[in-house]
């Protein structure tokens, strides 16, 4: 492995960026500043031994459904996903609760009147999950793969979720399912674009569940780790990076920080513009939480709370309503909307045996300092009476609180920077994971898609870098090839009249050392080994300085045994004259070109007559084979040998052009004198 590459932060998308960019080959380092990997997803004792609970993220249909993770042997590196019985329920005050069941005809049954409607609304796009959550999980001005499928998610997504729910739901509990789920979205439900959230977590919830991991969400961050040093990835932890000018020539650099960090870090090489970008770049309301250490499970009045991984506290559409504008303020509602999760109801590993932990928070104001211990625990108590006489502990964080256990937690904004309508398009940037400094990329949740575990905003950043290695390459290709155009003393050449004369052996020894010593070939081997490198073929090789000077020794290799047997050894044994006779001018264009290509199959035998080239055609063969011996064995099957051979006829007779048209150019750059 090569090449450099740094990631500043080890949260789920620092993570998925450092194991993309280990993938491709480039030896990766990942400094972390806090004593634990794994950023939003993190587990700890945070309260009596033996009770692990979830720091910041519990429950994860975005981190199920992450098109980066199902390319992770995730499961080999201990993460395993718990499906509780309902993805999510909602009390009421009358004792029942609406709930959101995997199967999509479960949930409309429980929504009586309104289950028509809700499975019209979201029935087709559920069954095409997975061709919508790519289109959703990139920049939103790429052009989606499947526009019309967008088109429909957008026609839904756009609107206020408040004002959705009202039009399209005629029960309270409908209304107050939807308004729950499109509260994640941490805007006012008034706001244009929040019911997207509602729906996209709902239609989550029939593709994939929201489920748990076994043993906290430090699995997810766990197996992330685990795999990433398995391709040979380091993690530093304790280490806060304080500068880029920290990280040397390391190159790319890919930083999992808001846009509060990254200026703070990058400093005075940020051009004013960029860096006022970032400076007006909006946080959000942050999030109060507690989690507690239970005696028993919350004894919730609606059974269907008991079979919920998740719980929604907060009662009707216009009391979260009321919550959530709130948050949005200066002062957190009396009546808080509450996130509750209850994971060790389903996974044993999280409470010694017969107890359990709970997780809730609600959202406050940025960097509110109001305790809302109380609130929240009247509000769990408002729907599980008896909960308060089961608490053996709490732990309780502050906006301020998360931000130190967090740096990117800006004022307790848990999805890295609000994520309203011009946030969401433009996020932070219109040049999203780019930076203007080179080689400089940002892969945190402030970058599409956006706030949750799914490690999604890392993929996409890494990506970004390494095209821009490969864009590097092609360019250098590019230029060496020009150079080549310009400085290559015409190859193989003849003149007609002195190639009448039949070539003796030791002619064709002097042809073959002509043919290979020149600088074209250097320059050749240099172009084909950066094409190589930035097509990725034989990925093995991975990128960077030392891979591309292993594809450069490879090229070379095969062009010196393919020359030596062509030209000398089979071109003698079966007297043939493999020298290339140049058409001329006087000649046609498609003349000339078809002539100089089909010259790879055809050519002259030493009389001078017309023959099937096979020092050519066997020489490209032997190559192809005793190239196994210095090719990543991958490349070493039948199939691989067998293109490496049509290959190098392909590029014996493309060759030629160059002896055929490059004295034109020359002439052409004289006459121009350039
Ligand atoms: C209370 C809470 C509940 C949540 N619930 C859920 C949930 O249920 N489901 C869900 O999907 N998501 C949830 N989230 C959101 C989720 O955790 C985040 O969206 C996700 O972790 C973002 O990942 P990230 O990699 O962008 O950044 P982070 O996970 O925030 O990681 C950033 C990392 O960078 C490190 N760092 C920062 N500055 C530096 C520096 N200068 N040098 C070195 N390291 C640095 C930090 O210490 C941190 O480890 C929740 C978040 C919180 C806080």
């Amino acid at each position: 492995m090569t090449g450099n590459a740094c990631v500043v932060g080890s949260g789920p998308n620092g993570l998925t960026a450092a194991i993309v960019l280990a993938k491709a080959g480039l030896r990766t380092t990942v400094y972390e500043e806090q004593p634990t990997i794994g950023g939003g997803a993190r587990s700890a004792e945070l309260t009596l031994p033996g009770f692990v609970h979830d720091v910041c993220s519990a429950v994860h249909p975005w981190a199920a459904s992450s098109p980066a993770f199902a390319t992770f042997p995730l499961a080999e590196h201990g993460l395993e996903w718990i499906q509780p019985p309902l993805p999510l329920a909602h009390p009421l005050d009358d004792g029942s609760a609406a709930v959101l069941a995997m199967p999509i005809e479960d949930t409309c049954a429980r929504l009586g009147p309104d289950g028509a409607v809700y499975r019209r609304a979201i029935g087709p796009l559920a069954r095409r999950w997975r061709e919508l959550l790519p289109i959703i999980q990139q920049p939103l001005l790429r052009f989606p793969a499947h526009p019309w499928l967008l088109a429909r998610f957008g026609a839904l997504a756009f609107w206020p979720a408040a004002a959705s729910a009202r039009l399209l739901f005629r029960t309270e509990a409908a209304r107050a399912l939807f308004a729950g789920i499109a509260a994640h979205s941490v805007l006012p439900l008034e706001a244009l674009g929040s019911a997207a959230f509602g729906w996209v977590l709902a239609i989550a919830g029939h593709a994939v569940g929201w489920p748990i991991p076994r043993g906290g969400s430090q699995s997810i961050a766990n197996a992330l780790a685990s795999y990433f040093e398995s391709l040979g990835g380091s993690i530093v932890t304790n280490h806060r990076i304080g500068s880029l000018d920290e990280l040397g020539d390391a190159a790319p650099v890919l930083c999992d920080l808001t846009p509060r960090q990254f200026v703070a870090v990058a400093g005075s090489r940020l051009p004013a513009r960029y860096r006022r970008q970032l400076e007006a770049y909006r946080y959000g309301p942050g999030v109060f939480k507690i989690d507690w250490a239970l005696s028993a499970p919350i004894p919730w009045t609606a059974a269907e709370c008991g079979r919920a991984g998740t719980i929604h506290v907060g009662g009707s559409l216009d009391e979260i309503a009321a919550s959530e504008r709130a948050s949005a303020g200066t002062a957190a509602s009396e009546r808080p909307f509450v996130l509750v999760a209850q994971p060790s109801l389903f996974d044993a590993s999280r409470a010694p045996a017969g107890k359990h932990t709970a997780w809730g928070y609600c959202h406050v104001p940025h960097a509110s300092t109001e305790d809302m211990t109380e609130r929240i625990e009247s509000q769990v108590e408002r729907f599980a009476p008896g909960f308060r006489a089961r608490i053996l502990a709490r732990h309780t964080a502050t906006p301020a609180d998360l931000e130190r256990h967090n740096a990117n937690l800006v004022g307790g904004d848990i999805t890295g920077g609000a994520q309203d309508l011009k946030q969401l398009v433009l996020r932070p940037t219109r040049l999203f994971y780019r930076t203007p400094l080179a080689g400089v990329y940002l892969c945190s949740s402030s970058t599409p898609p956006g706030g949750a575990v799914h490690g999604m905003c890392g993929f996409h950043a890494a990506e970004t870098a390494l095209r821009g290695i490969r864009n590097g390459l092609l360019t250098i290709a590019t230029i060496a090839l020009m150079a080549a155009l310009l400085c290559a003393p015409g190859s193989a050449q003849q003149d007609p009249a002195q190639a009448t004369k039949p070539p003796s052996t030791t002619e064709k020894w002097h042809f073959f050392i002509e043919e290979t010593a020149t600088p074209f070939t250097l320059v050749a081997s240099g172009v084909n080994a950066a094409v190589s490198e930035a097509t990725r073929s034989d990925p093995q090789y991975g990128v960077g300085g030392v891979a591309l000077t292993k594809r450069f020794g490879a090229a070379v290799g095969d062009n010196i045994t393919q020359n030596f047997f062509s030209d000398f050894v089979l071109a003698s044994a079966l007297h043939e004259d493999t020298r290339y006779i140049r058409k001329g001018p006087s000649h046609g264009f498609w003349s000339r070109f078809s002539y100089a290509v089909s010259r790879a199959f055809v050519t002259r035998t030493d009389a001078g007559e017309r023959t099937t080239n096979w020092a050519n055609l066997l020489g490209c063969g032997l190559q192809a084979g005793l190239s196994n011996a210095y090719y990543p064995p991958p490349s070493q099957t039948g199939r691989a040998t067998a293109i490496n051979w049509a290959n190098s006829v392909a590029g014996s007779g493309f060759g030629n052009l160059f002896p055929e048209f490059l004295p034109d150019f020359k002439k052409w750059l004289k006459k121009h004198h350039l």
